[in-house]
């Protein structure tokens, strides 16, 4: 059930919200046991709180009662956040994220704490300690990642919304991969406070549903700025749910032709090309857009992200908080081997190419250059909705891949991420969208953009695109 049938049967009285959380938690004890899309599950934590619900009875906020899932990265009190990490593996944060907290008090019910790559450095979900998410279509294919267990969870109906991060691709990409919707929201526009930073510059939080207007009823609720993050500035926020329509006429798309080049596998274009005719037959306007500096999008992503996450993950030292090792006999050994034995190994090559980029004789050839080039693709996204409202292209170029396909090879996963990341290093914000099937029957997406603060444009054209594609 989407988010809507839920709130709206609790408010009929067809079912009250502890059974339909029992529910939720039969069909997680069933089904995690094959998918270990959660990592943490709140059974009765989360009992305890639809019964509460079911006693105040109050279900008028559109999302009370509705049980969902946080990604392992948003700060629960009281209850482990792990990022996907031997070095967080015990930690119970003692506050709440602000979106964690936004959600509790809207009324939804938490069942647990979705898996995802260690410390969301990943692009599907194999790089988790606790081992690796199976895409619920088929389990031998990734699930896309790193916020792969909360889109297998939403895809395999363990939780009706949950919530994901995303830093250059984490959201969409496994929701493309999962046939679910997922919302990459401008930078800002949702609180960052409590949430564990990768790249504190990109990094973003979402909802993943199953439709586009859950997707709005969710950031109607979490959006907004707070005093706990200074990023987060008074834009005027919208009801997203009035932007739900079905007609575009007057709405110019933007293709962007770099999207569609050489590298994008024939079956993910394919399904692209049939999103546009779709767009094409509700009345869109299209505009043919060129985008020259996508090119370079992938160094300046991974120059600038490892750089900031080397800096981010120097406060797991084995002393403030996070793994301490058994083995060390004085301070430098503790937090030589602390890191060594706490953080796997793609967050190691984070903190070794970080560190390289930014240490002096490096920084103006790596961190500055790459800062630099950053604001000329933030100019040309600027520049390119002049000319359109949204944009339209594919999420990742490749379809869903098996497991153990790209894990060794960690040019070839970052290559895969060329189409997501510019979204990141601009700022602005994105949606994707369940579209087609590759050949062996694996969801395939595609990519709404939009400028900075315009979510609405992406919740009209999203809409108008699921109901035609239904
Ligand atoms: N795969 C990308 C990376 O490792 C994006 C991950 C994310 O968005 N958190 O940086």
């Amino acid at each position: 059930m989407t988010i809507k049938e839920i709130n709206t049967g609790l408010n009929e009285k067809k079912f009250s919200c502890a059974e339909i959380t029992q529910e939720y938690l039969d069909r997680i004890e069933i089904k995690n046991r094959e998918l270990n899309s959660f990592i943490t599950i709140s059974k009765e934590r989360a009992l305890e709180e639809a019964k509460q619900l079911d006693a105040n009875k109050d279900f008028s906020h559109p999302l009370a009662g509705v049980p969902m899932a946080l990604k392992d990265v948003v700060c629960t009190q009281g209850i482990k956040t792990t990022d996907g990490s031997k070095m967080l593996e015990n930690f119970i944060p003692p506050y709440n994220a602000v979106v964690a907290d936004r959600l509790k008090n809207a009324g939804t019910v938490l069942l647990g704490k979705t898996n995802t790559d260690e410390f969301t450095m990943g692009s599907s979900n194999e790089t988790s300690y606790f081992g690796p998410v199976k895409n619920p279509h088929n389990p031998d294919y990734v699930p896309g990642g790193s916020s792969g267990g909360s889109a297998a969870a939403v895809a395999a109906h363990l939780a009706t919304f949950s919530i994901g991060t995303d830093t250059g691709g984490s959201i969409r990409q496994p929701a493309s991969f999962c046939g679910v919707v997922g919302l990459k929201v401008t930078y800002g526009r949702v609180p960052r406070y409590g949430v564990l930073s990768y790249a504190s510059s990109f990094d973003t939080v979402g909802p993943i549903t199953q439709t586009v207007e859950d997707a709005a009823i969710v950031l109607n609720t979490i959006a907004g700025p707070s005093e706990k993050d200074s990023t987060t500035p008074a834009v005027h926020m919208p009801d997203y749910t009035q932007f739900l329509k079905t007609d575009l006429k007057g709405v110019k798309v933007g293709v962007p032709k770099e999207f569609f080049a050489q590298g994008v596998d024939p079956s993910v274009i394919k399904v692209a090309e049939n999103a546009i005719e779709t767009l094409r037959q509700l009345g869109a306007e299209l505009v043919e857009i060129n985008l020259p500096m996508t090119e370079y999008a992938i160094p300046t992503y991974y120059i600038l992200v490892k750089s900031e996450a080397s800096s981010n993950m120097s406060r797991y030292d084995g002393i403030k908080y996070g793994h301490a090792t058994d083995h060390a006999k004085e301070l430098e050994e503790v937090y030589l081997k602390s890191r060594a034995e706490g953080f796997g190994d793609e967050v190691k090559r984070a903190i070794m190419l970080g560190t390289y980029a930014l240490s002096a004789g490096y920084y103006d050839a790596y961190y500055l250059k790459a800062a630099k080039v950053r604001n000329l693709i933030k100019q040309e996204y600027e520049a390119v909705f002049q000319k359109c409202d949204v944009m339209i292209g594919p999420v990742s170029p490749i379809p869903p891949f098996k497991i153990g396909e790209k894990i060794d090879d960690p040019i070839s996963m970052y290559l895969a991420d060329t189409l997501s990341v510019p979204m990141n290093l601009a700022g602005i914000c994105g949606l994707a969208l369940p579209a087609g099937k590759s050949e062996n029957g694996l969801p395939i997406g595609i990519q709404l953009m939009a400028n900075q603060f315009k979510e609405e444009n992406l919740f009209h054209v999203g809409h108008a695109f699921e109901q035609a594609n239904a």
